[in-house]
C-alpha cells in the first residue's frame, strides 16, 4: 500500500470518523426529541380526554340531580325530556328501589353503561369495566323527604362516533374505544384512527405497558392506553403521529454524505501534496543509485520534506564532486603510471627512473613531499632525488637531497635502514625523534629496498643476507592525520619497483663496461678506444685544444711467451697495464688495443707532454722487472720488460681519429725499427736517439735480444722521468 493510499486513509479515518459520530448522536437526538415530542403530544391529549370525560360526567351527573330532584314521577319524565331537549345526554332511565325501570326516555343506548361513578359525578378509581359499552353514565339516588330510598336516576351519554370524535378534537390525538374481551384480547370500537393505520395501533396498544409509549411497527404514531382509573372509566388508545424526523434524518445523511465526499477530496488533496515531494525526492533517489550523480530535487519549503530534499542536494553535490575529485586524481595516477611504465622501458638514466618512481608514488599516496635515498659503498644511505623537499630539509643538510646522509639507526629513516622494516607513522611532539639529517614531517611511511646480490658477491661466498640497498620515502599526506596501511602497501609496491630500476641500471651499466672494457687487464677496449678517441678529438676540435695519443707495443712479447709460458705473458700483460694507468692522470684514459698493444689518450696535451709521458711510461715499464710465478710451483721470476710508443698529436698530425691512430701506429713502428725501449714522434724526419740506460746485470732484456735497429725514424734519448 502506497505512503499516499495510507495518509488518504489515515486522513478519511480523521475527518470521516468523528463526521459519521456526529450524524449519529444527532440521529440518536432527533430521535429522542421525535419520541419526547410524541409523549408531550400524548401528555396534552391525556389530560385533555381526561378532563372532557369529567366534564361529561359532571354535565351528566348534574342532569340526573335535577330529573331527581323533580317530585312526582310526571314532572320527571317531563324533566326527563327536557335534559334530553337540551342535550346534556342521550337517554334518562329511572329505576325504584327494586331495581325496576320505572321512566326510560325512548331509544337509550345499548347497555352496557359505563358509570361515571362516585357520589358527585367523579368518576371512581380503577373501575374498571371489561368488554364493550355504549354509553357513559351518571347515576343520582331518588330520595324520599324522609330519605328513603325510592331507586335511582341515570343519565347516559351515548359514547359513539360523535363521542369520540369529539374527545380527538378536544384532545388533538386520534381516540380509538377500546373493548376489552373476557380473555383480555382489545378490539377497537369507535375511532378516529386512518383505517390503515389503525391495526398497528391496537397492535402497538397491545403492547403497551403502561412505563413508556409504544410506538407502532413502523414507527408512525406513538400510542398509549388511557384508563380506566386516571379520574375517567373509558378505556381508549390515544395516539399522535410520530413528528416526522424523515427531513431531519434525510438533511443529515445529505450532510454525512456531503462533509464524506469534502473529507474524502481533502484527504486526497492532502495526501498527493504531501506524498508529491517526496516522490520527487525518490525518483531523484532512484536516478542517483543509477549513477546520475547530477540528480537534484527542486529546493523545497522549511518544512521536513524541504529540509530533506535540501540534505539530498547537499549529499548528491558532494558526492559528485568528491567523485569528481577522485576520478581526476585517478587520471592523474594513471599519466603518472604511464610515465613510469615509459621511464622504466626506454631508458636506463638512474636518476630519472627513480625521479619518476617517486612522483608516482607520491601521486599514489596523496604525499607532499618524497626522497630515494641509495647506500653507499658502506651502510649510509645517501640522498639519490627528491620532490617537496625544500622546507623540510634540515639546516643541517645544506647542498639539498644530495646532502640528505642517514646513518642507520639514527631517526626514522635510519631505523628502517637499519632493521629493514617498513614504518609509518604521525611525528608529533618530537616522537619519534628524527635525525638531524632527515627532512622535517608531521607524517610519513619509509621503505626499504633490497638489492639482487649479485652473480660476483655470490661467487665470493658474500653472505647472502639483503642489505638495505636503498629506502622510499613519502611525506605529509595531503587531506589527513597520516597515512594508511594502503599507503604503506602501496608504497611497498614503488620500492620494488626502484629496486628493480636499481637493479636493471647497475646490471645494464656492468654489461656495458663490460662490453667495453678488456677481462684480462680491466682496461677500456679497442671498441671503447675508438669511441673515446671520435669524443676527444670532438672536443679537442670544438674548444680549440691538442690531444695526444700513445700507442705502445711490448717490446719481443712473443720470446716472454715463448720463455716463460702464456701466463707469465699474461700476468706481465696485466702487470704492464696497471703500470700504464697508474702513470698517467685522471683524465687520461688507457686502452688496450689488442695483443700487446695499448694506446693511452692524453687529452689537453701537447707535443712537448706527449713526449713527458711516454719517456715516464717506458721508464716505469723499464725500471722494474715483471715478477711472475716461475713453473714450478713457489717460484718465483722477475722478467725486465720495455715498450716502444709512438706519439702523435692532433691536430699537428691528424685531421681525424683514425688517422691520429694511424699516425700514432706509424710513430710506433719507427720506434721499433729505431731499437725498441724508445718513443718515436709521428712524423719526425730522424729517429730519435735512444738512450738505453744499462740493464741490471744478469737479466737480458727480452728486446736486447731481437736486435735488429736501423728502422727508420729518430730515436729520443730515453730520460726517464720521476717515477710515480
Ligand atoms: P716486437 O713487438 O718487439 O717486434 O716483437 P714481438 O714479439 O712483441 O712481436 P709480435 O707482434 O710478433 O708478437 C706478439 C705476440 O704477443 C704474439 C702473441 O703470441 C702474443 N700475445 C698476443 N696476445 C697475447 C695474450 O693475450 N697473452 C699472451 N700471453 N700473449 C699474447
Ligand atoms: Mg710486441
Ligand atoms: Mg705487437
Amino acid at each position: 500500500m502506497s505512503l499516499r493510499t495510507r495518509l488518504t486513509t489515515a486522513f478519511l479515518a480523521v475527518v470521516l470518523g468523528p463526521v459519521l459520530l456526529g450524524a449519529l448522536v444527532a440521529a440518536a437526538t432527533v430521535g429522542a426529541v421525535a419520541s419526547q415530542r410524541g409523549t408531550e403530544q400524548l401528555d396534552r391529549a391525556t389530560g385533555a380526554v381526561v378532563t372532557s370525560v369529567r366534564a361529561m360526567c359532571r354535565q351528566l351527573y348534574a342532569a340526573a340531580s335535577a330529573v331527581a330532584i323533580v317530585p312526582d314521577a310526571d314532572s320527571r319524565a317531563a324533566a326527563a325530556e327536557q335534559v334530553l331537549g337540551a342535550g346534556l345526554g342521550s337517554a334518562v332511565q329511572v329505576n325504584d328501589a327494586t331495581g325496576l325501570v320505572t321512566l326510560s326516555t325512548p331509544q337509550p343506548p345499548a347497555q352496557p353503561w359505563v358509570a361515571c361513578a362516585g357520589s358527585d359525578g367523579e368518576p371512581a378509581a380503577g373501575a374498571a369495566v371489561s368488554g364493550g359499552y355504549a354509553a357513559l353514565a351518571a347515576q343520582v339516588e331518588l330520595r324520599a323527604h324522609s330519605g328513603a330510598a325510592l331507586g335511582t336516576v341515570t343519565v347516559a351519554a351515548a359514547v359513539d362516533r360523535d363521542f369520540v370524535a369529539r374527545l380527538a378534537a378536544a384532545s388533538g390525538a386520534a381516540v380509538t374505544q377500546l373493548r376489552l374481551d373476557a380473555a383480555g384480547g382489545a378490539g377497537a370500537g369507535h375511532s378516529t384512527e386512518p383505517t390503515g393505520a389503525r391495526r398497528g395501533v391496537l397492535a402497538a396498544g397491545e403492547r403497551y405497558t403502561g412505563d413508556r409509549d409504544a410506538s407502532t411497527a413502523d414507527g408512525q404514531r406513538y400510542v398509549r392506553r388511557v384508563g380506566p382509573g386516571d379520574g375517567q372509566p373509558l378505556h381508549l388508545l390515544l395516539s399522535v403521529p410520530r413528528a416526522s424526523p424523515a427531513g431531519t434524518y434525510a438533511a443529515l445523511v445529505g450532510v454525512v454524505v456531503l462533509t464524506a465526499g469534502l473529507a474524502v477530496a481533502l484527504a486526497a488533496w492532502l495526501a498527493r501534496n504531501t506524498t508529491r515531494p517526496l516522490a520527487t525526492l525518490a525518483a531523484a533517489a532512484d536516478r542517483f543509485a543509477d549513477g546520475d550523480l547530477a540528480a537534484r530535487v527542486p529546493a523545497g519549503g522549511s518544512d521536513e520534506v524541504g529540509r530533506l530534499a535540501a540534505t539530498f542536494n547537499r549529499m548528491t553535490r558532494e558526492t559528485q564532486a568528491y567523485v569528481q575529485a577522485l576520478t581526476a586524481s585517478r587520471d592523474q595516477l594513471r599519466g603518472h603510471l604511464e610515465i613510469l611504465g615509459d621511464t622504466l622501458s626506454s631508458t636506463h638514466d638512474l636518476d630519472r627512473i627513480l625521479r619518476v618512481i617517486l612522483q608516482t608514488a607520491m601521486a599514489a599516496t596523496s604525499a607532499q613531499a618524497g626522497v630515494v635515498l641509495l647506500a653507499d659503498d658502506g651502510d649510509t644511505l645517501l640522498g639519490k632525488c627528491g620532490e617537496g623537499l625544500a622546507t623540510r630539509l634540515p639546516e643541517a643538510v645544506a647542498d639539498g637531497v644530495a646532502g640528505l646522509r642517514v646513518s642507520p639507526g639514527a631517526g626514522v629513516l635510519g631505523v628502517v635502514a637499519a632493521t629493514g622494516v617498513p614504518r609509518r607513522g604521525r611525528v608529533a611532539g618530537g616522537v619519534p625523534a628524527l635525525s638531524p639529517t632527515e627532512p622535517r614531517c608531521r607524517s610519513y611511511v619509509a621503505v626499504p629496498f633490497a638489492l639482487r646480490a649479485t652473480v660476483g658477491d655470490e661467487a665470493a661466498g658474500a653472505a647472502p643476507a639483503r642489505r638495505t640497498a636503498g629506502l622510499l620515502a613519502v611525506y605529509d599526506r595531503l587531506g589527513a592525520e597520516e597515512f594508511d596501511d594502503a599507503d604503506l602497501s602501496t608504497l611497498r609496491t614503488f620500492a620494488g619497483q626502484a629496486a628493480v630500476a636499481v637493479d636493471n641500471v647497475r646490471a645494464h651499466e656492468e654489461a656495458h663496461r663490460l662490453s667495453l672494457t678488456d677481462p684480462l687487464t680491466g682496461l677500456w677496449n679497442y671498441r671503447y678506444l675508438q669511441e673515446a678517441a671520435h669524443r676527444e678529438v670532438e672536443r679537442a676540435t670544438r674548444f680549440d685544444r691538442t690531444l695526444t695519443a700513445l700507442a705502445l707495443d711490448i717490446d719481443r712479447f712473443k720470446r716472454i711467451n715463448d720463455t716463460y709460458g702464456h701466463r707469465a705473458g699474461d700476468a706481465v700483460l696485466v702487470e704492464f697495464a696497471r703500470r700504464l694507468r697508474l702513470g698517467v692522470r685522471e683524465v687520461d684514459a688507457v686502452f688496450r688495443q689488442g695483443g700487446e698493444e695499448f694506446v693511452v689518450l692524453l687529452p689537453e696535451t701537447d707535443r712537448a707532454g706527449g713526449e713527458v709521458v711516454a719517456q715516464r711510461l717506458g721508464a716505469l715499464i723499464r725500471d722494474t722487472p715483471v715478477t711472475v710465478a716461475g713453473r714450478t710451483p713457489g717460484s718465483a721470476v722477475r722478467i725486465p720488460v720495455t715498450t716502444s710508443v709512438g706519439i702523435a698529436v692532433f691536430p699537428a698530425h691528424a685531421a681525424s681519429t683514425g688517422e691520429l691512430l694511424d699516425v700514432a701506429d706509424r710513430a710506433l713502428y719507427a720506434a721499433k725499427s729505431g731499437g725498441r725501449d724508445t718513443y718515436r714522434l709521428a712524423g719526425a724526419a730522424r729517429p730519435a736517439v735512444p738512450a738505453r740506460p744499462r740493464r741490471p746485470a744478469g737479466e737480458e732484456p727480452a728486446a736486447a735480444a731481437a736486435g735488429g735497429r736501423g728502422a727508420p725514424g729518430e730515436p729520443h734519448p730515453a730520460t726517464p722521468p720521476p717515477g710515480r
